[in-house]
């Protein structure tokens, strides 16, 4: 292989197109169609019977005694937060890089999010939480971020101890297992999107997993009404008198075209990601030991997994390749996949850096929504989450099969860069920019 990199007037590692099944995502097959088409020709959208089993199919496989789907994750995560009886002047703590939905709802609620930093595996630490709380603080929000699932077994004795409920988003994470026990089943309610580019993709979706029956009939009566909720909500008599109106003030309830794909996307779920783990930890394999990046994964031997491994991301350590920017090391691999849109310095960016949660006033109070009801100014605490602004990361492609031809092209481009970036350093370099975006799609 030529050793001048691309970037600087070399050959490519990688010159042909790949093969599209490499990476597309969801895979659809005629199963797909047919059941989108029957909603389609029967006009089936706003009806519930499809929901309803979608939702009794995903609880058996969740293994939860409840399930309840809305219009997308972010709404889910909302209902979540009204389950559990989040309210003004309530705090929840939620790691601070991790996509917006997992926490903006609280301030509907008039509650405050309180950040915690991550750790270098860009998943909540354990060791920033108890930090984090005051008296006010009712709920821990962990996130499976890309798909790492969280130390539970250090998160979970902090909550009891403190009397915290626990929240699991597991966007990224739909159907891994944390030492056997699958995500979602820690806390006291999960939620996660089922949205078109998450590896549970079905279009824009959403869902709620519980086993407590008072959280899963508050979770209905948030966001759904009526012929959706009458039958189920039976044992709250806080919330008889209101049923027929959703209590959030919205309409989350699930579009059933998107429920009829799940249910068919379902199926062949565990087995799709059992591929997905096979490629990416191949992939990983054979960066092993390479200087500035490192692998997000988990030991599977210890009977966790990385799920979908939803958005692949690696760990970037500039020192160890002279100070190389990300940017620039991103730059150089993508010269070498022959534009290849996959490897850019990657995650989203950290939540207390944004003004949504500095100054915005939702509420025409002359306060910030974040701390208008709140006895204390939470903003002052956002200064010690400056560490995780410093953890560094990149992404990798999200290969959907165990191709070794693929993978090991791919890898040799990353490896490439990586043997001469010596040749890319600058002097103005020194991690200027350390990347990282505030949506949640891949370019
Ligand atoms: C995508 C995502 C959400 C929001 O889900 P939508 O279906 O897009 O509303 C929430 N949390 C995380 C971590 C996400 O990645």
């Amino acid at each position: 292989m030529e050793k001048k990199l691309a970037l600087l007037g070399g050959t490519p590692v990688v010159q042909e197109q790949f093969p599209e099944s490499l990476f597309k995502w969801p895979i659809i097959t005629k199963e797909d169609e047919d059941a989108a088409l029957d909603v389609i020709r029967n006009n089936l959208y706003s009806l519930n019977g499809i929901t309803e089993k979608f939702q009794e199919e995903f609880a058996a496989w969740q293994g939860t005694e409840y399930a309840v789907a809305f219009c997308n994750g972010t709404m889910s995560l909302a209902a979540a937060m009204f389950a559990i009886g989040l309210g003004a002047g309530d705090e929840i703590i939620c790691p601070t890089k991790t996509y917006w939905a997992s926490i903006t709802g609280a301030a509907n609620l008039g509650a405050t999010a309180v950040f915690c930093n991550i750790n270098e595996m860009l998943s909540m630490d354990p060791n920033d939480i108890e930090r984090c709380i005051t008296p006010n603080t009712k709920a821990i929000m962990v996130v499976h971020y890309v798909g790492y699932p969280c130390d539970m077994d250090a998160i979970m004795p902090i909550a009891k101890k403190y009397n915290l409920k626990v929240i699991e988003d597991v966007s990224h994470a739909q159907g891994g297992l944390y030492k056997g026990k699958k995500l979602g089943t820690f806390g006291d309610v999960a939620a996660m999107s089922l949205m078109s580019m998450k590896s549970f993709a079905a279009g824009e979706l959403g869902i709620l997993v519980t086993d407590n029956r008072r959280y899963y009939e508050r979770a209905l009566a948030y966001a759904h009404y009526d012929r959706n909720n009458a039958k189920y909500i039976t044992e709250s008599e806080e919330l008889a008198p209101y049923f027929n109106l959703p209590l959030g003030g919205v309409k989350g309830r699930a579009n059933q075209l998107c429920t009829a794909l799940a249910r068919v996307q379902l199926k062949y779920y565990d087995e799709r990601c059992a591929e997905i783990r096979k490629a990416m930890n191949y992939f990983w394999d054979l960066l092993e030991g390479e200087k500035g990046i490192y692998a997000i994964r988990v030991d599977e031997s210890t009977g966790s997994n990385m799920a979908g491994w939803y958005s692949p991301l690696g760990g970037y350590r500039p020192e160890e390749l002279g100070g190389l920017a990300p940017d620039k090391f991103c730059e150089a691999v993508r010269a070498e996949l022959a534009g290849h849109r996959v490897c850019f310095p990657g995650g989203n960016l950290c939540l207390h850096t944004h003004n949504l949660f500095k100054d915005y006033d939702a509420y025409n109070l002359g306060k910030p929504t974040r701390v208008a009801f709140n006895s204390r100014d939470v903003r002052e605490e956002d200064e010690k989450c400056r560490p995780s602004e410093q953890i560094c990361c990149v992404s990798v492609p999200w290969f959907k099969h165990y191709d070794t031809k693929w993978i090991e092209l791919y890898a040799a481009a990353y490896k490439k860069v990586i043997a001469n970036y010596r040749e890319l350093l600058e002097e103005e370099d020194a991690t200027k920019n350390k990347g990282g975006r505030w949506h949640g799609t891949t370019d």
